[in-house]
């Protein structure tokens, strides 16, 4: 491998997929990479339902090992209920993988070492030729920091001052539920298909996703679902303060729901959902939520500094491409680094690159809310980093 002689120290601030995906490219270019997570200790394998696009399967195949086909679920159809329990079939494969096993493959291909858990970066800052990490007292001087932080990040304004993520005005309700808790006659009607419900100004969808250490088995992987919404901020605050009366502002994970809020939604699927969709948030005991947000920035590079993942753009699920995006910007750099004569000619082309195709899902997403009646075009409140 070859690349710019003046990047051989990277430092990535936050251990989430998108960080992953940096950590991993960039070490298989041979590079000296380090990362930074301020959460502790590893997810459990509960995650939820991600839609494997081309980016994230070339990237688990390339560079993890992963025989996509064994970590996944495959789909051959969608089918489109309408309200009285009927359903339109489209044909179309897709393979449905869940946030835990990607985040396993990746952590699995991360020497131990180098992903320093329970750590938050407390200071970034420009340094000549590079930058300076600061996590507690130490400060770390790496040629490049990628900072995927997140939606909420706390270090994009290092790069793009001002690019605050928005509330759009509506929710994303979810649930897992284990294949084996399903009734047959129900887990049937969603055999190899992507579901959905589009209703007035809401949307329904399922599909199953690995169970258990990442298996694909009929009869042990995971129904996930999605329900948008839509909640005013006066609801948003009502529904992610939690059973103890602690807000969470932004979403709330599983086992905390109020259960005021747990009846609400079941009483809003008894009166608004078609009966097997309804019949899965009746089977699921831990719903949990996620308020959907808008973000965009029109910088993503700041000399040595890079915008990766959700702390650039934040795109609307409905896009199924926040992880894909998150992967193709490691991709992007990877080749860049790879290819280009100098480290900022590499970076240059790396940002015009992702910039363009950022804006460009955004924008899709935005348009695709609105259309299901979920969202105006354009959302006002700033509610993040
Ligand atoms: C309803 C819904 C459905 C979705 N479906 C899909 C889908 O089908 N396909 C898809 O591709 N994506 C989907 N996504 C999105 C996807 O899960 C993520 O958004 C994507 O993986 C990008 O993650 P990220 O690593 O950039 O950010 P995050 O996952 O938010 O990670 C940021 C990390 O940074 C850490 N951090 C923050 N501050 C610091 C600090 N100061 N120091 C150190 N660490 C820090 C955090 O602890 C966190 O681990 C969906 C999202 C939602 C809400």
């Amino acid at each position: 491998m070859t690349t710019p002689p003046d990047i051989s120290t990277v430092g990535i601030v936050g251990g989430s997929l998108g960080g992953l995906f940096h950590a991993v490219a960039l070490t298989e270019l041979g590079l000296d990479v380090n990362v930074w997570e301020r959460s502790t200790g590893r997810p459990d394998d509960r995650g939820a339902g991600i839609v494997m696009q081309p980016s994230v399967a070339w990237f688990l195949s390339e560079f993890c090992g992963v025989d996509t086909n064994q970590v996944s679920v495959p789909v051959t159809h969608r089918q489109f209920f309408t309200k009285d329990g009927n359903v339109r079939i489209m044909p179309m494969r897709q393979q449905m993988i869940s946030w835990g096993t990607i985040y396993k493959a990746l952590r699995d291909k991360l020497p131990g070492e180098r992903y320093h858990d329970g750590q938050p970066v407390t200071a970034l800052a420009p340094a000549p030729g590079g930058a300076t990490i600061h996590v507690g007292d130490a400060a770390h001087a790496v040629d490049l920091a990628v900072i995927a932080d997140g939606s909420a990040s706390g270090h994009r304004g290092l790069v793009a001052p001002g690019g605050a993520s928005r509330y759009a005005g509506y929710v994303a309700y979810r649930g897992v539920i284990d294949e084996a808790d399903l009734p047959q006659e129900l887990a049937t009607r969603f055999r190899d298909a992507f579901s959905f419900y589009d209703g007035d100004r809401t949307q329904f969808l399922c599909y199953f996703i690995p169970g258990d250490f990442g298996t694909t088995t009929p009869g042990r992987r995971r129904m996930n679902w999605v329900w948008y919404v839509r909640a005013d901020a006066s609801e948003l605050e009502r529904i992610t303060t939690d059973r103890n009366g602690i807000g969470h502002s932004l979403s709330l994970p599983p086992g905390l729901i109020a259960s005021q809020v747990h009846t609400d939604l079941l009483v809003r699927a008894r009166s608004t959902l078609p009966q097997p969709l309804r019949e899965l948030v009746e089977h699921t005991r831990e719903p949990f939520l996620q308020a959907i947000l808008d973000g965009r920035v029109t910088r993503m590079r700041n000399d040595r500094m890079l915008l990766t993942g959700d702390a650039a753009f934040v795109v609307r699920p409905h896009t199924a491409a926040s992880a894909e995006k998150a992967a193709a910007d490691a991709i992007t750099l990877f080749h860049a680094l790879q290819q280009a004569p100098s480290a900022d000619a590499a970076l240059q082309a790396w940002e015009q690159v992702r910039l363009a195709e950022g804006a460009a899902i955004y924008s899709q997403g935005v348009a695709l809310g609105h259309r299901l009646g979920l969202s105006g075009m354009e959302t006002t409140a700033a509610t993040t980093g």
